[in-house]
């Protein structure tokens, strides 16, 4: 996928095409504008090739040249039209479909030159519009699996073989409540972009965190960069660090699972992945405010925030993206989703449903009234979605994720599905965890596992490691069946 010679392949292929139809017309119209010598050769007859030729002989006895000069002239253009007209006649000769690939060849190489001008030109042209277009109709589910080495792996031996990953719990309110046992007091949060400083004013208890969860059994971590976007750093009133925020947040989750593997040793051959995560988190809306308080940008300053804030995962190291709290699907999942797949990076769509009422009635809706059935259907026609890899349910109340994992299911998307709900409640300005227990929760993901292959599990706000380490056995348990080397 996206190699030079897939974009060679399309642009000699549109070339021989354009070439096609030039010949078509000029044989529909019977070349009839053209030269008699040319029409000549196009019957293919030698016979022809001598009247030509006798033709030109004649119009040059007509027309004798009177001094040097002019005989010499009229010697040397007499000398190249009958070069041309012999080289023409004996390639019509030897095969007609050689002057349709003098026609391809010099189209394609004209193209090639507009493409090459368009992109010295603009950077961003109409050529990489084009390539894009190629690139995006040419993507395999398999090549969009393998542009994540890492996913690739989990994805050919886990989710392929049937297995269900184990992802980590809350990270954000992990970081807060650790902070606070430490130091009370300490709250960890700010006020406005709720964690999106976390990894510059507690780096250690952040790292510290990610290796809890790989060290209790997850799979997959999911860096804190969920509100390191620039627009929410702009209203927390740090948006000179927005470039410094997404990838130092990356790296503190990729050193926890280097610290993790070298532990691990040898006899643990399948890495962790490290996600970046990516929010529709209003900017200046403390964590679980109400979500209308948020102030968000014009929808083109908030596009440049996504895409900037992809751009730096990527180049951070993440190996997948998830979308999170995508409760408006309109207004702002779309956008944060479009921008995501910019990059290239397998992206995880993760829907937060706050609306009981809707669960219970079989018709789970998101705060924008998008039905969740309806926007899976969307994506499940896959024009434009090609990087979406998965869809999942997350920072939901535990009751209201199994009715929502159906909901797309029967939206039509049949692709991999994930789960990693909250629990406990918000009161300003800090999570209130309650406890949960073991048999609960894998009552739970054992049902969304069953009905309705459900393939990652994991949790959100308040839920920690020691529950992690429940999924993260059942996991490991329920794969040695399926997968192939766990
Ligand atoms: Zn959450």
């Amino acid at each position: 996928m996206k190699t030079p010679y897939v974009r060679l392949g399309a642009l000699a292929y549109c070339g021989i095409l354009a070439a096609a139809s030039i010949q078509q017309a000029c044989v529909d119209e019977s070349c009839a504008s053209h030269s008699n010598v040319k029409s000549a050769s196009l019957l293919q007859s030698s016979e022809a090739k001598t009247h030509a030729q006798k033709d030109l002989a004649d119009t040059k006895t007509l027309n004798p040249p009177v001094g040097s000069t002019k005989e010499l002239k009229s010697q040397t253009e007499g000398t190249t039209e009958n070069f041309f007209n012999t080289v023409e006649a004996d390639l019509l000769q030897a095969q007609p479909w050689m002057l349709e690939m003098i026609f391809a060849f010099g189209i394609l190489l004209a193209f090639l030159g507009f493409c090459l001008i368009q992109t010295t030109a603009t950077g961003n042209s109409l050529s990489g519009k084009i390539w894009g277009a190629v690139e995006q109709m040419t993507a395999t589910d398999a090549e969009v699996h393998s542009k994540s080495k890492r996913w690739h792996q989990q994805y050919s031996e886990c989710f392929k073989a049937g297995g269900v990953l184990c992802l980590d719990g809350g990270t954000g309110s992990e970081v807060e409540r650790v902070a606070t046992q430490l130091k009370p007091g300490d709250e960890a949060v700010n006020a406005a972009g709720w964690s999106c400083v976390q990894w510059k004013t507690h780096p250690d208890i952040l790292r510290g965190v990610h290796l809890k969860y790989l060290q209790s059994g997850a799979k997959l971590v999911i860096a804190n960069s969920y509100a390191t976007n620039r627009h929410i750093m702009k209203g927390a009133g740090y948006e000179h660090l927005t470039r410094q925020a997404t990838l130092a947040a990356v790296r503190l989750a990729r050193e926890a699972r280097d610290a993790h593997m070298a532990e691990a040793g040898p006899s643990d051959d399948s890495p962790s992945l490290v996600a970046g995560s990516m929010s529709c988190h209003p900017p200046g809306m403390a964590h679980g405010a109400n979500m209308n308080d948020g102030q968000w940008p014009e929808p083109a300053v908030e596009k440049k925030g996504y895409e900037e804030q992809a751009r730096l995962l990527k180049e951070a190291g993440a190996d997948v993206i998830f979308i999170e709290m995508v409760w408006d699907w309109k207004k702002h999942g779309v956008l944060a989703v479009k921008s995501a797949a910019s990059v290239g990076l397998p992206v995880v769509i993760s829907f937060t449903v706050f609306d009981a009422k809707s669960c219970d009635e079989g018709m789970p809706q998101l705060h924008d009234g998008t039905f969740l059935e309806d926007a899976a259907g969307e994506l499940s026609s896959g024009e434009g979605w090609e990087n979406v890899v998965a869809l999942a349910i997350h920072h939901t109340k535990l009751p209201l994720v199994l009715p929502c994992l159906k909901a797309m299911r029967a939206g039509g998307w049949k692709g991999l599905l994930g789960a990693y709900p909250d629990h406990g409640t918000f009161e300003m300005p800090h999570w209130r965890f309650e406890p949960l227990e073991a048999d609960k929760i894998l009552d739970y993901v054992s049902q969304w596992v069953e009905q309705t292959n459900c393939q990652m599990v994991g949790g959100c706000c308040g839920i920690g490691p020691e529950t992690i380490e429940k999924m993260g056995k059942w996991c490991s348990s329920y794969n040695k069946k399926k997968c192939q080397r766990r």
